[in-house]
């Protein structure tokens, strides 16, 4: 029997003398003991902003990535390991792999984002430079820099490792520690993943600690830089965050909890539709898959009146060939419950659905059963989805949903919204009027909408499935909380503050030239200095050149680009645009690259893209240009070459800017 510890201040403590026993659902018997008289709540506090706190903010959202990335690599190499203990949580393989798996590659994902879309350096430029004054003197950026306090996690039973590592990504790529708190019943699973994290090294001291009992006096400690990220049901969470100290220090605290998710079959798709089973197949596995026991699972079909039956009889099929049972064996779809407690919980929830809607698909059973919470699928028919409210309401925790007859579109979107909320909603159909009429009537009631059908089935992820690039989370009793969506995620963990100030300055704090900060000249061609050698703002101004109407000509022959307004004089008069032919816009893109250019050999290894480009004065014939190319970002990419982003600006004789880009090019250090 495991007896589940927590880890405090870089230690693991064992449980206290009178702990909580956890029993395996599917044998019955006693696997893991846990609880603590009380711990260090306050300390463990100032350890985690102190140690880890400190040692993360000193790297940058590079180097905190890379760290991510050999965590998620590390811990895959302990696969099995875990797989072999998530069993005792009477998940399938299948369902592991979802936890594990899906955990991991999150982990994977939010390091290549963190690499890809944050700088390399300590200080996150949120949007534009702000223009606040009309000399340039004067300008205003957003930046975001990680809370000086501690992540606290609390998270749910049923995703013990992917709810965990999907939030410690984001906030240690934020650059702050974690305490994680996950839920009783499955926390032996939690603490193995913690014991990895120690044993790689791969994190600082302090980042992670892992709390294996009631929070206890937790919360009384926290100030207004920490953080709590909530998951579990909508009675926890309503409890958490009106604790008295987080709202009295306004506590960020974010919430998931739970939701009645709803699934609605397109009035645009007939039973002998090719989408329809992809309809049937997605509710299968929604209601089946971890045993119905996910925030996202599908608890409410809503189907067009005259399908309803189809939908039933097509669901029994399916749900028939279910195969129940322990969750080690290969047959097995379908393991157990996580626990008896569950079990009773489910039930408990069922009975009250059967207020409103009929059985038609398996038994409530009569109680609860003394070993193996083994929860056979029940689909219930709600026939006046208007008058009941359980339906819309009662989340039984399970493989349990109720099915629902829609008389039109309207009455379908009414139904969608009624759940007071929801984390996803997803719709088959093959229309974009139904699409775009759900989508504008029914998001703010939902945070994501997935939208299925036979063209996008393949490669669809699942109504289930939060993806760290979107975000997940959802409003009224879904918690109204938001996480992942990529980059999103990672702000919920970082203050956002405006900077106001002269340019140079803006640019010695984000570490990228604002224009209007003072510049320097290059002391040799920038294309001959090395990544390392190059500084921001460092710049040169090449010579002029005329633009001739034979280059005009010749450009528009060699190119094929024959657009009146660069060819026929009357034509381009009568455009409201020009005075005359004028020259073409890629020509002055390729006459300012034959301007700044430096063609030898040298550490620019290529050109990789060009951002922002506008055009905004025309040149005719006559007219002189030159360019003033200025170093603005440096990003180290690879191990052999970094990313460096120029200004290039394009003025005419008169010094008007006639076009500006910024060029994207790979630099050897
Ligand atoms: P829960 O009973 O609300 O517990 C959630 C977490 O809160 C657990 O770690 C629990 O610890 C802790 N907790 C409970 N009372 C607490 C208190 N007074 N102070 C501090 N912590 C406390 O939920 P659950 O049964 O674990 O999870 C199932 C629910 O979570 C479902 O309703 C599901 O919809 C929801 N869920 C939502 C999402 C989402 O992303 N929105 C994801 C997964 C699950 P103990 O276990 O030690 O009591």
């Amino acid at each position: 029997m495991y007896k589940v510890q927590s880890f405090v201040k870089d230690q693991w403590m064992g449980p206290s003398s009178v702990p909580t026993k956890i029993y395996d659902p599917v044998t019955g018997e006693q696997i893991a003991c846990i609880g603590h008289d009380g711990l260090p709540s306050s300390s463990m506090l100032e350890f985690g902003r102190d140690v880890g706190g400190s040692a993360l903010r000193e790297m940058g959202f590079h180097e905190r990535a890379k760290m991510i990335k050999a965590l998620a690599v590390y811990l895959g190499e302990h696969k099995e390991t875990l797989y072999n203990i998530s069993y005792h949580t009477g998940a399938t393989k299948p369902d592991s792999m979802i936890d594990i798996d899906g955990g991991i590659a999150t982990m994977l994902v939010f390091a290549s984002k963190g690499r890809r879309e944050l700088p390399d350096g300590q200080i996150y430029i949120d949007g534009s430079v702000e223009e606040l004054s009309r000399d340039g003197t004067f300008k205003g950026i957003h930046i975001a820099t990680p809370l000086l306090g501690v992540a606290v996690h609390i998270n749910a039973f049923n995703f013990p490792v992917w709810g965990m590592l999907e939030k410690l990504a984001p906030t240690w790529l934020a650059g702050v520690p974690a305490i994680v708190k996950p839920a009783s019943q499955t926390a032996y699973l939690a603490e193995a993943v913690v014991r990895l994290i120690d044993q790689s090294g791969i994190v600082p001291r302090g980042a992670i600690q892992m709390i294996a009992c009631p929070s206890g006096d937790l919360l009384d400690h926290l100030i207004a830089q920490d953080l709590v990220s909530f998951t579990g049901s909508e009675e926890t969470g309503s409890l958490l965050k009106s604790h008295p100290n987080i709202l009295k220090n306004a506590v960020r605290f974010i919430s998931e909890q739970d939701s009645l998710n709803a699934t609605v079959l397109g009035p645009d798709i007939h039973p002998d539709d090719p989408d329809f089973l992809i309809f049937i197949k997605e509710i299968t596995h929604e209601m089946t898959s971890k045993s119905g026991q996910k925030c996202t699972a599908i608890r409410r079909i809503l189907v067009p009146q005259e399908n309803v039956q189809y939908v039933i009889q097509a669901l029994r099929v399916k749900l028939s060939e279910i195969a129940i049972g322990d969750p080690r064996e290969e047959q097995t779809d379908m393991g157990s419950l996580v626990s008896l407690a569950q079990f009773e919980d489910v039930l408990n929830k069922v009975n009250i659905i059967a207020q409103d809607a009929d059985v038609v698909i398996g038994k409530i059973p009569k109680g609860v059963p003394l070993k193996g919470a083994f929860f056979a699928p029940i689909l219930f028919n709600c026939k006046d989805p208007d008058l009941a409210s359980n339906v819309h309401s009662v989340e039984a925790f399970g493989p349990v949903a109720t099915i629902m007859g829609y008389r039109d579109l309207d009455h379908a979107i009414f139904l969608l919204n009624k759940g007071g909320g929801s984390l996803v909603a997803s719709v088959v159909t093959k229309s974009g009027d139904v699409a775009r009429e759900v989508s504008y009537r029914c998001s703010p009631w939902h945070g994501r909408l997935y939208f299925n059908n036979f063209e996008s089935a393949k490669s669809s992820t699942g109504h289930g499935s939060p993806l760290p690039h979107m975000i997940h989370g959802g409003p009224g009793r879904a918690g109204g909380g938001e996480e992942m969506g990529g980059i999103r995620g990672v702000m919920q963990y970082m203050q956002r503050t405006a900077i106001q100030g002269h340019p140079s300055l803006l640019s010695a704090i984000s570490g990228k030239h604002v224009s209007g900060a003072s510049r320097e000249v290059a002391p040799a061609h920038p294309f001959t200095r090395s990544f390392n050698a190059l500084n921001i703002g460092e710049m040169i101004k090449t010579p002029k050149r005329e633009i001739t109407l034979s280059d005009i000509d010749h450009f528009a022959k060699f190119t094929g680009d024959t657009f009146y307004a660069h060819m026929d004089e009357v034509a381009a008069k009568a455009n409201p645009f020009f005075l005359g032919r004028v020259a073409h816009g890629y020509l002055l893109l390729s006459f300012a690259a034959g301007l700044f250019v430096e063609p030898n050999p040298g550490p620019v290894l290529a050109n990789t893209g060009l951002d922002n480009l506008v055009f905004l004065k025309p040149v005719s014939a006559g007219d002189q240009i030159y360019v003033t190319l200025t170093v603005i970002e440096k990003t180290r990419r690879t191990n052999e070459y970094g990313e460096i982003r120029w200004s290039v600006e394009i003025d005419n004789q008169n010094d008007e800017r006639v076009a500006q880009y910024e060029l994207l090019t790979m630099c050897t250090y």
